[in-house]
């Protein structure tokens, strides 16, 4: 069976798109309760862009740092349970951020028709109802959250998304503007999310000509922001990081992550490290599967003077590299992309652990 899935509805893209978004909102404003909920990274609060949201009076805006962790199940139950208790249905969530608040974004609009905790809805289809309107407004580029069909979130026993035809956004607003103070490391690691993404989705057994179509044209994108001649953070390369990210999320769309999303995942859900991070920890390592690209991938760490620690697997107590190993070897999907079908025939936990070791 071929996949078969909805896209996000509607993409505003340039520099100052931003300002449209109080237009676009003012079409859905008569929608449930008739109030719009803005959930804005905390890192804006109080910063110039905070001021440029179109807040109106009976709107609710929700400050949510992500700094200490990624998104959680009991954050997003809290989001619509405080909302609904105070004020009802929105008319529309906008998820203002990151990856990590794109997330959220996408989980609350699908948790606001659905009962129970979104712990009961990780994983494909369980989602019974379809969600509110929901907006999504990268604040980084590279997760490729924007566009993709899940909402990432860990749980008290995975980390899994709640990943269902509704959970797309319904509109994305793409303003290079609004990315261009992002942290230089930040910047990287995120960015990088989207390298990974290209080259798993190209070197697995879900790969297709849609997928790789994308994954070639984001990944020429990266190579001009990362490690061709004018490379760096500007106001160029921000805009083809923006493009590289969405086009690299419509690749996986089509096809699957594969081994090193599979570490990166155990990584976060034991220690908590961010997404982008991870993944560059465990890139860094996987030349058997994924060869020249690892080298291409340290020339770019090398070129804008990024480091990575090693031998981390030192440090790691045996139960926590088993722990890391179980949450991994769940991913089914990610090693039937990077080994195939008969993955277990082939891996085992064993495999998943040398590899943890060699990080
Ligand atoms: P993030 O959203 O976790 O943010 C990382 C840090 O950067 C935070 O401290 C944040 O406050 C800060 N930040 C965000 N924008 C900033 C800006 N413009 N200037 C300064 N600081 C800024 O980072 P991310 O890498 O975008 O997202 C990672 C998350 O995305 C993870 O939770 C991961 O699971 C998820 N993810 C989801 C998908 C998906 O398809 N849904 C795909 C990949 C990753
Ligand atoms: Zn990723």
């Amino acid at each position: 069976m071929h996949k078969n899935f909805r896209n996000v509805d509607k993409v505003v893209y340039g520099r100052g798109a931003f300002a449209q978004l109080d237009g676009i909102l003012n079409e859905k404003r008569k929608d449930n309760d008739k109030f719009m909920l803005f959930i804005v990274d905390k890192y804006f609060e109080g910063k110039p862009l905070a001021a440029k949201v179109p807040v109106h009076p009976e709107d609710i805006v929700m400050y949510i740092s992500v700094d200490e962790e990624e998104p959680t199940t009991d954050q997003i139950d809290y989001v619509r349970d405080t909302v609904k208790s105070s004020k009802g249905i929105p008319a529309g969530v906008i998820g203002i951020g990151g990856g990590s608040i794109m997330d959220i974004a996408k989980a609350s609009s699908l948790m606001f028709t659905n009962e129970g905790s979104s712990q009961l809805y990780q994983g494909l289809n369980l989602i019974k109802n379809p969600g509110i309107y929901h907006v999504g407004i990268p604040t980084l580029a590279g997760t490729g959250a924007e566009v993709s069909i899940t909402a990432v979130v860990t749980g008290p026993e995975k980390k899994l998304g709640l990943k269902c035809d509704w959970t797309p956004f319904n509109q994305i607003v793409l303003d290079p503007d609004i990315i261009k103070d992002a942290p230089r490391d930040q910047w990287f690691y995120t960015g990088m999310d989207t390298y990974i993404h290209c080259i798993e989705s190209e070197s697995g057994m879900y790969k297709n000509i849609f997928s790789t179509a994308y994954a070639n044209q984001s990944l020429e994108l990266c190579r001009d922001v990362f490690i061709r001649e004018g490379c760096g953070q500007s106001d160029v390369n921000d805009e083809k990081l923006m493009v590289a990210s969405l086009m690299g999320g419509l690749s996986l769309t089509y096809s699957e992550v594969g081994a090193c999303h599979a570490l990166s995942y155990g990584l976060s859900f034991v220690f908590g490290l961010r997404h982008g991070y991870a993944n560059c920890l465990a890139f860094n390592h996987l030349e058997e599967f994924y060869g020249e690209a690892v080298g291409e991938f340290k020339a770019m760490v090398k070129k804008h003077n990024i480091t990575l620690p090693q031998n981390l697997a030192k440090g790691w107590t045996e139960d926590e590299i088993t722990q890391m190993t179980e949450v991994s070897y769940k991913l089914d999907h990610m090693w039937k992309q990077a080994i195939g079908l008969d993955w277990k025939e082939k891996w085992t936990l064993e495999n998943i652990k040398d590899l943890f070791r060699r990080l």
